[in-house]
């Protein structure tokens, strides 16, 4: 059977090369898996199904019946995952995200390579989220949300979907309507130039949506792309097994009002340098857009906090600080990077030599600083407990990081509710079997990501892929291990 030229290149330009082939057959397109002749085993960042567990699938799903529908509830690095794995078995995936652009958290984040990569993960989240838009099998809905859900044999669902207004066949990504826009957050951009589209209205903050004042957008769009009209839309369908992958919220310094936050300018939040990392390329401080001479970092801002009913620790901000204070010293080697601490939690294989190697040039205190007032020049000021004799010290600072923590996110009680979930006493959706966290009480419905507690990427990449498995189990497409 002829394999065109044309076919084949579909298949590379769709990422499929690894997973299918197509084959142009009485002129309809046939995807065809290949599962065998090469050596592919289990491997890092959540790519569990291997060579083998793939062969295994095929035996048991058979051509005459119709795919299984899965729906993936969260579009962050851990529902990308979980529907791209779930994909790679044949399955049909419909994956439901409620903002308007997929990648979640970690789509935000900045490469934090200094002279050698620092695994910090952010790559994989762009290179996965460009595979899933790529994939046929899986259908995204963006800014949308589940209205309904009951369950017979199957899981019935209706979607809230509301627009983005913006017709991503038409959207050239060339900007004009993020520039133009005289309201401020009315179109908004998305962090990866892979999130289709690059732009979308958000209707809370555009006042053609409050008093029908402005159509500016509409008008200049050289591609006509963009429609203010449509109303939200409903949408329904079935499927055989749900993964709830709807991620956390950051920690919200407001609570902890002793620091200020939002008073001055100069202290940020790590997702805010986050952003200002992946938008800029350094560290600037917001009030002059100056390079900061002394930068600290405070850590477990809402993390390990008893009075905040927050006794967890959230687990990767030990990790991000440091690779970020890496970061920020091989981006700005004249830069004095200080980094407040409790506990320096110890993650990973080669933490401890990497934690070593960052006190070459990053200053380590062991002290919670309990107050941030404001100095001279936009400075801000900290006060401390010298580690050796506990005499108090004021230390000015040109920019404050609150290493902000992992907290359940906003809609866990809602969907908890709607699927008949288990929350644990923090607010994260509760795992049923102890030797299973992405089991669940409901037969058919598993968790993936942090929505079930907080992980960082490469975790929860793999518990996302081992949920995906979980499903196919389940759906008896790969079967369950002996
Ligand atoms: C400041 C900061 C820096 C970090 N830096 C690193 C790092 O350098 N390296 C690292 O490995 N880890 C890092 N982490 C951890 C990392 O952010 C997480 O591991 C990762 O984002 C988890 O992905 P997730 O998909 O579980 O959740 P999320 O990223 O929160 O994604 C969940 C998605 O689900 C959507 N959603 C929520 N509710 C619904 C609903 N009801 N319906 C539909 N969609 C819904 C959300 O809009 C979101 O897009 C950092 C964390 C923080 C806070
Ligand atoms: S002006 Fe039109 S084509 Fe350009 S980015 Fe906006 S919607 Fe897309
Ligand atoms: S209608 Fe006006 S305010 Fe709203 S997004 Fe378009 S240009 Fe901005």
């Amino acid at each position: 059977m002829p394999l065109t030229g044309a076919a084949l290149w579909s298949v590379e330009m769709a990422g499929c090369l690894r997973s299918a082939i197509f084959l142009v057959l009485h002129g309809e397109l046939l995807r065809i898996p290949i599962l065998k002749g090469r050596n592919r085993t289990i491997q890092n960042h959540g790519a569990i199904l291997s060579e083998g567990l793939l062969n295994q699938r095929s035996k048991g799903n058979s051509p005459d019946q119709a795919p299984k529908k899965v729906l993936v509830i969260g579009g962050g690095i851990a529902g990308l995952t979980a529907a791209w794995e779930l994909a790679r078995l044949d399955l049909d995936v419909k994956l439901i995200e409620k903002s308007s652009f997929l990648g979640g958290h970690a789509i935000q984040f900045c490469c934090k390579a200094a002279d050698e990569c620092q695994k910090c993960g952010a790559c994989l989240v762009e290179k996965r989220l460009l595979e899933v838009i790529e994939e046929p099998r899986i259908k995204v809905y963006l800014k949308s949300e589940i209205e309904k859900m009951n369950r017979n044999s199957r899981f019935s669902y209706t979607l809230s979907q509301r627009s983005l207004y913006i017709d991503s066949q038409r959207c050239t990504n060339c900007g004009l309507c993020f520039e133009k826009c005289p309201a401020d957050g009315a179109v908004i951009r998305g962090y990866s130039k892979n999130n289709v589209p690059l732009y979308a209205i958000d209707e809370t903050h555009c006042p053609h949506f409050k008093d029908g004042s402005c159509r500016l957008c509409e008008d200049l769009c050289p591609e006509k792309a963009i429609n203010l009209d449509p109303e939200p839309d409903r949408v329904s369908g079935e499927a055989d097994a749900i993964v709830v992958a709807s991620g956390f919220q950051t920690f919200d310094p407001v609570n902890r009002p002793r620091y200020g936050y939002g008073i001055n300018k100069n202290l940020i939040t790590a997702l805010d340098l986050e952003r200002m990392l992946r938008e800029k390329g350094e560290v600037l401080r917001p009030s002059d857009d100056k390079v900061p001479e002394k930068i600290a970092f405070i850590q477990c801002v809402g993390s390990r906090d008893h009075k905040l009913q927050h006794g967890f620790c959230s687990q990767v901000c030990c990790g991000y600080a440091m690779r970020m204070a890496e970061a920020i010293h091989y981006r700005h080697p004249g830069a004095e990077v200080t980094i407040f601490y409790m506990d320096i939690q110890n993650c990973g294989k080669n933490f401890s030599k990497f934690y070593e190697r960052c006190k070459d040039h990053i200053r380590f205190v062991r002290f919670m600083p309990g107050d941030i007032f404001q100095g001279e020049q936009d400075q801000l000021i900290l006060c401390y407990g010298d580690e050796k004799d506990g005499h108090s010290v004021r230390e000015p600072f040109d920019l404050v990081v609150l290493s902000v923590g992992i907290m359940p996110g906003p809609s866990n009680a809602s969907l908890a509710d709607m699927l008949k979930l288990d929350l644990d006493e923090h607010g994260f959706f509760a795992f049923a079997d102890p030797l299973d966290s992405t089991s669940t009480s409901q037969q058919g419905v598993f968790l993936a990501g942090t929505a079930q507690g907080p992980k960082d990427i490469a975790d929860t990449m793999a518990q996302a892929g081992q949920a995906a498995q979980r499903v196919a189990h389940y759906l008896g497409v790969m079967p369950c291990p002996k």
